[in-house]
């Protein structure tokens, strides 16, 4: 049995962080494969070390002194070295930090060197081999990642040790350049290192107890979710969840591999299981609400439409040609419905019309702003009578007006379009008949 543990950064923000993550590694031995984030935040005003790294490497683009940036960073790890009593010296890793900024190693690079040197000092903090992931994390030429090529390199440089760290959030191109995951990467490298190793559990350390029910700043102290399903998961993340890099998911979940979402500052938590699929039902009959404002409708009537070949492919060739992604498409016998992202529509509004008019010629089109999108996701739903009804309910005695109603066939996801002002007042109602009413 072997798990791969990750750590964000908020884990590894100061030697007392470092600690706690010493003694959960250290309370179970099939935690064998750490993937340590650079230092985040201590305290709410703090800087994370990568956004200070992107920002001393800022200066040197621009070929201004950098040095007592770099120096503020080297405090910081310093810091964590003396308050765990370790030998660690980074001084020569800091002369070449620096030299490289000089010779203008990239940005990318620069934000690597985060989790590269958090990496050094957890191998050291263990007594692991420390693996440089740019040695077994390989991108191609074009920037994507090399999932195959990397997976034949890890296999093979872990295969002999009995555990490692491997930083994460970067890798390297063939030529050996640096390249880092977009923000939240290190959830992704875990992912990769999970896959590559065949761990049995993917845990995901952070400082939450899993996924929330809701939004907290909508819903005083929501319930955790305590197993989600991956589709689940992609169906809230899509409306702006975001705990776990979406692209974490993948590796893993093509494996059967489940993550374990655990919180280092309550580790006896049991957090959240992520899984392929599951017989065990949810605690209610939602798995979680999510949503997101600043949606628009674009409303197209004509008569006849159901009987008119190719009126939807002419209707969406107009957001097409606009380089506009819709998000849902509600649909009635004579109208369709086209929501879209309000800031990437509202520049190019009257180029649609013009289009649908030449493209479509609709009878009439029309066009409501300041909405709001709400997911109630549960696979609970599918067994479950009257689920939509008891949502309807709670929206109506809310006094609420629903815009939109969309329910996809997996039956896993009901969407209901509200106006923005009533977006949280929606999602209170929502949770309370289904969570607080069940309590
Ligand atoms: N340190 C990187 C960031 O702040 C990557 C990570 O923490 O996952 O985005």
């Amino acid at each position: 049995m072997s798990k791969v543990v990750k750590f964000g950064g908020s884990s590894l923000a100061s030697a007392n962080q470092f600690k706690k993550v010493g003694d959960i590694i250290r309370a179970d031995e099939e935690r064998k494969y750490v993937v340590p984030s650079a230092p985040g935040k201590r305290h709410i005003n703090d800087t994370k070390v990568t956004d200070m790294l992107y920002g001393a490497y800022a200066l040197a683009e621009a070929g201004k002194s950098f040095s007592k940036e770099l120096k503020e960073i080297k405090l910081r790890y310093e810091e964590i070295i003396n308050g765990l009593e370790l030998q660690t010296n980074l001084d020569s890793e800091f002369d070449t930090i620096a030299a490289n900024f000089k010779a203008q190693a990239g940005k990318e690079y620069a934000a690597s060197r985060g989790e590269y040197l958090n990496g050094i000092i957890m191998a050291d903090y263990l007594g692991f081999p420390f693996v440089d992931s740019a040695e077994v994390v390989k991108f191609n030429e074009d920037g994507s990642f090399n999932a195959s090529l990397t997976d034949t390199l890890l296999k093979e440089k872990l295969k002999d040790l009995k555990g490692a760290v491997v930083p994460g959030f970067y890798g390297s191109l063939e030529d050996g350049t640096v390249k880092t995951f977009s923000r939240g990467g290190s959830d992704v490298t875990g992912s990769i290192v999970a896959k590559a190793v065949h761990a049995d559990v993917y845990e995901n350390w952070t400082d939450v107890s899993g996924f929330l029910i809701a939004d907290p700043r909508i819903i005083d102290r929501p319930e955790v979710i305590d197993t989600i399903t991956y589709r689940e998961l992609r169906e809230l993340a899509y409306m702006g969840a975001s705990v776990l890099h979406e692209d974490a998911i993948f590796p893993v979940r093509k494996e059967g591999i489940p993550i374990n979402i655990k919180n280092t500052n309550a580790p006896e938590d049991k957090g959240t299981w992520i899984v392929e699929s599951t017989c065990q039902r949810s605690k209610y009959t939602i798995t979680g609400i999510a949503g997101k404002k600043g949606f628009c409708s674009i409303n197209i009537e004509k008569d006849m439409m159901n009987s008119e070949i190719g009126f939807g492919r002419k209707v969406l060739q107009v957001f097409e040609d606009n380089q506009i992604s819709f998000e849902h498409m509600p649909s009635g016998i004579d109208t369709m419905t086209v929501f879209v992202h309000q800031d990437e529509f509202m520049d190019k509004e009257q180029k649609v019309v013009a289009g649908l008019y030449r493209l479509s010629q609709p009878d009439e089109v029309e066009i409501e702003s300041d909405l709001a999108l709400i997911a109630v996701v549960g696979r609970g739903m599918k067994a479950t009578r009257g689920t939509a009804g008891r949502i309807f309910a709670a929206l109506a005695h809310a006094n609420i007006n629903v815009k939109m109603i969309d329910q996809g066939s997996s039956e896993l996801n009901i969407i209901i379009g509200v106006s923005n002002d009533d977006f949280e007042a929606a999602i209170s109602s929502i949770y309370d008949i289904f969570v607080v009413a069940q309590l």
